[in-house]
């Protein structure tokens, strides 16, 4: 295995070995296939291309102390994909089948796992896509899923740090009865900019205001949003919000750390209550929020510039059940064989 700087990776594009597909043609799934190509062939025509039959998917393996691979609960992204697939009409993959395409993808890149003491991970990318050709605005015939896997530095190289979010209320991610709730890249393309916007000033993500009234908190550009107040954990309850696996992981553990758990819709004017604020999502597991700032009305909101103590300890207690230094007590973890 080549020597990669596995403390150094950041998060990117990073070609491995062999990614895993599977096509739906005919009116059936067809058998996993191993490709070593980082490219497809599609018609111009595809519905991806044109209509955005798109869905996506992000999870992680880990190696722990032990040397055993850990995939952090692959099921409920199968079935979330299910989700998307039903929200954009595309064809459902199997649950058992995105499980065992992801099982293989790893299995086939085990050396790219990054080391324990690396606290980097191995992303894993599924990928959906209408590849059936249509000009009229219909669902495709023909579909294509994609596993494919590259190692991820640690979110926080130099330790889990708080960092910035703004309030735009020009923006909208998602409307109120729209996709918001389904994975899929159209989505993103259409936070692209204002995100950009938030990096360009120097913070880390949009936080979005549900879309009709601008009355409710709803989620940041890529990760659902908590506050902690009173020994209670709260996170926003909105048809607009993509339900994250870390979030509802999350939610678990705070119970059992003996901590309340309201999910409920949240008033903007509840960031001035908080004690904690985070990000939460596959990527950082919690990034702590240490200021939000409203641009609209030049009003900002400070957490402070260190991580919180609930914050710190779900933190550190998810990560812990992700590479095997605490008991799977919920059965979140599978490893690879
Ligand atoms: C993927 C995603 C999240 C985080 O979900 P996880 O399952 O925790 O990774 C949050 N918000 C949006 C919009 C997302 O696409």
């Amino acid at each position: 295995m080549e020597n990669l700087d596995w403390k150094n990776l950041g998060f990117g594009y990073r070609k491995t070995g062999d990614n895993v597909r599977c096509y739906f043609r005919n009116g059936q799934w067809g058998e996993l296939e191993i490709s070593s190509s980082e490219f497809i062939n599609i018609h111009i025509s595809a519905t991806a291309l044109h209509y955005g039959q798109e869905a996506f998917e992000g999870l992680k393996a880990f190696k722990g102390k032990d040397g055993k691979v850990r995939i952090f609960r692959m099921d409920e992204n199968a079935k979330r994909m299910q989700d998307s697939c039903d929200g954009i009409l595309m064809q459902k993959l199997p649950v058992e089948k995105f499980m065992e395409a992801v099982h293989l993808a790893v299995k086939k890149n085990i050396e790219f796992v990054p080391p324990y003491e690396s606290g980097a991970a191995l992303y894993i990318r599924p990928l959906l896509i209408g590849t059936g050709p249509q000009i009229g605005v219909k669902p495709a015939e023909e579909y294509l899923f994609i596993v494919f896997v590259m190692p991820v530095g640690p979110y926080f190289p130099e330790g889990f740090k708080p960092t910035d979010l703004v309030i735009m209320r020009k923006y909208d991610r998602a409307a109120p009865q729209g996709t918001g709730k389904y994975k899929v890249g159209g989505n993103y393309a259409a936070s692209l900019v204002e995100g950009e916007k938030a990096k360009e000033g120097g913070f880390s993500a949009v936080l979005y205001l549900d879309s009709k009234e601008k009355k409710y908190i709803d989620e940041c550009g890529p990760a659902n949003f908590f506050g902690i107040k009173n020994n209670t954990y709260i996170t926003p309850l909105s048809d607009s919000i993509l339900p994250s696996i870390t979030n509802k992981s999350i939610m678990k553990l705070a119970e059992g750390m003996g901590l309340k758990v309201e999910r409920r819709k949240v008033p903007y004017e509840e960031l001035s209550d908080f004690e904690e604020v985070g990000a939460c999502g596959t990527a950082a597991v919690i990034s702590p929020i240490k200021r939000i700032y409203d641009a609209d009305y030049d009003v900002e909101f400070n957490y402070g510039s260190e991580p919180g103590k609930w914050s710190t300890k779900l933190y550190n207690k998810l990560r812990a059940i992700q590479y095997g230094d605490a008991p799977d007590n919920y059965g979140w973890v599978r490893f690879v064989e």
